[in-house]
């Protein structure tokens, strides 16, 4: 499994998933949500920043299924899926993650052809990882 590389922009993002939360940054001025973390505001240039605590609903946007050659650790878990959400509460936030059958299951423990574009998601947790379900 991979372990999230972190920077002083990011680490928040783990922190709060670490406890159950799925949280973005969010604009202490304007309020414009965004994603990846990043230190400035695309909308307005501020510098100031919140962290939003979202209700971690989303939909499928896209996804793929690997298939080898892949690094040997993904291989054996191949056929998996990789899913694109996009969060209900701001679409234009789209989160890379994988559709599993309950938090903390291996990536491939969801049939890949039960994952479809538009499906409704949310997120789970599992050892400070951000997961996803179907709804
Ligand atoms: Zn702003």
């Amino acid at each position: 499994m991979l372990t999230p590389v972190t920077d002083p922009d990011g680490a928040p993002f783990w922190q709060y998933a670490a406890q159950g939360e799925l949280r973005v940054q969010a604009c202490a001025d304007c309020g414009e949500l965004r994603f990846p973390p990043r230190p400035c505001c695309p909308h307005c240039r501020s510098f100031d920043t919140e962290w939003h605590l979202t209700d971690g609903r989303g939909r499928v946007w896209s996804y793929a299924v690997p298939h080898p050659p892949l690094l040997p650790d993904y291989a054996a878990q191949a056929p998996y899926n990789v899913v694109v959400v996009e969060l209900e509460e701001a679409p234009r936030i789209r989160l890379v993650g994988n559709l599993v059958s309950e938090a903390g299951a291996a990536l491939n423990s969801l049939d890949p052809h039960r994952v479809r574009i538009g499906a409704r998601v949310h997120a789970v947790f599992s050892d400070g990882l951000v997961q996803w379900m179907l709804s």
